[in-house]
């Protein structure tokens, strides 16, 4: 499997790929150190000697290769292997930061469907729809419901949007369901039913915005691109630019940000990608980060200057849910779920006792084709 050469040597690459966490008893198998180089596996060929992670490798009985970490280090959440660094003089170390993300990813990382390989583009696709401004929790049934029903595109573009629409159930924001469905009915007509791999492709599918491409073009497949969500955002306003809360969106400076990040490589990118996210959503929290358990903690930015107030523009406040003509949308869109038959406009009238705004939101459905008008009423589209 492998030549062992005599020369010590750090092994570079992602920990998963290389086998990582499969560990051996290192006092029966006394460490064996080899070039990478000599590594003759496939992922050997595409090693990047900028990604430097350190790993032993030991014999197993077997006399097969195998990659291990070294013992674990005092800080509990610190990757093994990984010496402890600190913050230089405040100059962000996003390469560091990287190697960090990359060895506390497969430990870390929630055992979401979306993420194992069967979920495949088609999975990944519909989960990243989901995804948006909706949490995992509640998006993880719903995922697993609708792959069970449409395990492909061609299937869900066969059904009618509102059965779409239907299975969306309460994940919220239902125009999502019908751009799915729009999403899918293109990628049979453009692309023989295959969800593309190409960026601007992916693009032009409706519903699909620059994070969703890149998303899907990353985790689906491998490509490498800068992928930055709300909780990669705060990730990086706090480890490497040094502020507390993140910049507004804005595509062209999450890209630089992030790009600033990623390895060269694109597997070793496609893992910071996600466990920056994954920091962001699990560890670095908007309200509590809990930074005794953080892999960067040494190498934050925003720690490392004390934790100053954040000074920038203050986020735009969220309306109240409560009251509000999304709520009331939310009332009308779940009788027109749960009803197989055109509603008549007084059947809705007990939802709210101002006629007009009723009248205002049933229009709005609409225009937005997530309802639709018949002699005898209201219906899904
Ligand atoms: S040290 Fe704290 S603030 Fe910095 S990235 Fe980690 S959790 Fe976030």
């Amino acid at each position: 499997m492998a030549r062992l050469a005599e020369h010590p040597a750090e092994v570079v690459g992602e920990p998963a790929a290389l086998g990582a966490g499969r560990a051996l008893d290192r006092h029966d198998h006394p460490p064996l150190r080899v070039d990478p180089r000599d590594l003759a596996c496939e992922f050997a060929q595409r090693l990047d000697p900028r990604r430097r992670l350190q790993f032993h490798i030991v014999r197993s009985p077997l006399r097969l290769i195998h990659l291990v970490q070294p013992p674990a280090s005092r800080h509990p959440s610190r990757p093994a292997g990984l010496a402890r660094r600190s913050y230089h003089r405040g100059v962000p170390r996003p390469a560091e930061i990287a190697d960090v993300l990359v060895a506390w990813f497969p430990d870390a990382a929630r055992p979401l469907p979306w993420r194992a390989a069967e979920a495949g583009p088609w999975g990944v696709l519909v989960s990243e729809f989901m995804l948006q401004q909706t949490q995992v929790s509640r998006v993880e049934p719903r995922w697993r419901e609708w792959m069970t029903r449409w395990p492909t595109p061609a299937d869900l573009a066969a059904a009618p949007p509102a059965e779409a629409v239907r299975a969306w159930d309460r994940l919220g924001y239902p125009r999502r369901a019908l751009w799915l469905h729009e999403a899918a009915t293109e990628i049979v007509e453009r692309h023989g039913g295959a969800v593309p791999r190409d960026l601007d492709a992916l693009l032009a599918l409706k519903g699909v915005g620059p994070y969703t491409a890149r998303a899907v073009a990353a985790f689906a497949f491998g490509e490498r691109h800068p992928v930055v969500d709300t909780n990669t955002r705060r990730v990086l306003a706090r480890a490497v630019v040094g502020q507390g809360e993140p910049w507004p969106p804005a595509a062209a400076r999450d890209l630089r940000e992030m790009s600033a990040v990623l390895p060269d490589d694109p597997a070793a990118a496609r893992v910071v990608n996600a466990a920056a996210m994954e920091l962001g959503a699990t560890v670095c929290t908007a309200r509590a980060p809990r930074c005794d358990d953080c892999p960067i903690a040494d190498l934050c930015a925003w720690r490392a200057a004390g934790y100053p107030a954040y000074e920038g523009p203050s986020k735009a406040k969220q309306a109240k849910f409560e009251g509000s003509d999304r709520q009331l949308r939310g009332m009308v869109m779940r009788e027109l779920r749960a009803s197989h038959r055109p509603i008549a406009r007084d059947g809705l009238d007990g939802l709210t006792p101002d006629g007009a705004r009723l009248d205002r939101i049933l229009a709005s459905l609409v225009a937005d084709g997530l309802a639709a008008v018949e002699s005898d009423g209201y219906r899904l589209p």
